[in-house]
């Protein structure tokens, strides 16, 4: 059995490295379970360089497997902001802030094509690293609907499924997001590491 560290707290992230991950080889355990409470300073420029820094001091500092992500919007009209910034752009962790931030921000502006990257970084004891990135696309609106997910998703319109993604389940929502995709991504190179089968 394989421990394999996933350099977050966020328990619906965790949720779902699990269930899309999981497998009778591989033990998941978060920070939070493995005592680390080292505090990381995600300063890179992109999506890859955040989650990289992250799994990169956890798998050196603990010696293990690790793995971390990082995510945000992007959007076109905005010179792809507030990406990297995502979960502050309007000055703290405050979902309803950021949303008003960013309408206002494409107030008379037509373009309104945005997408959601994710960045997931897998680092090794012996310095080995592989990282994927997936997006998922669609379009800001202006009035916001439908009260499922988090942060940006009632203003992120889907014109496949006619809905944001706040009026979506979980479960279509994992069709076609950027964190569900990233995680399969992730899961086909691990199919091909012996070592965590
Ligand atoms: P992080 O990956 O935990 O740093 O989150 C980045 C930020 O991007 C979140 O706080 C949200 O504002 C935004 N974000 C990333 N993924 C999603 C999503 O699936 N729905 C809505 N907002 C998202």
């Amino acid at each position: 059995m394989k421990t394999v560290v996933i350099a977050t707290n966020n328990k619906n992230k965790v949720r779902e490295f699990k269930s899309l991950l999981g497998n009778d080889n591989i033990e998941f355990k978060t920070l939070n379970e493995i005592g680390y409470t080292k505090e990381i300073i995600e300063d890179g420029n992109t999506f890859e360089e955040n989650a990289y820094i992250k799994a990169h001091q956890v798998s050196k500092d603990l010696n293990v497997i690790a793995i971390s992500d990082d995510s945000g919007l992007e959007v076109e009209a905005l010179n792809m902001a507030p990406g990297i910034y995502s979960a502050r752009y309007a000055g703290g962790h405050d979902d309803e802030a950021n949303n008003n931030l960013l309408i206002k921000n494409l107030k008379g502006i037509e373009n309104r094509k945005a997408r959601y990257a994710c960045a997931i970084c897998i680092c090794y004891p012996n310095g080995e690293t592989k990282t994927v990135i997936e997006y998922c696309y669609g379009e800001i609106i202006d009035d916001r609907r439908g009260t499922n997910g988090f942060g940006y998703d009632p203003y992120f319109y889907i014109p496949e499924f006619g809905k944001t993604f706040a009026e979506v389940p979980l479960e279509k929502k994992n069709t076609i997001s950027h964190r569900a995709k990233a995680i399969r991504k992730l899961k086909e190179l691990l199919n091909e590491d012996f070592s965590l089968k």
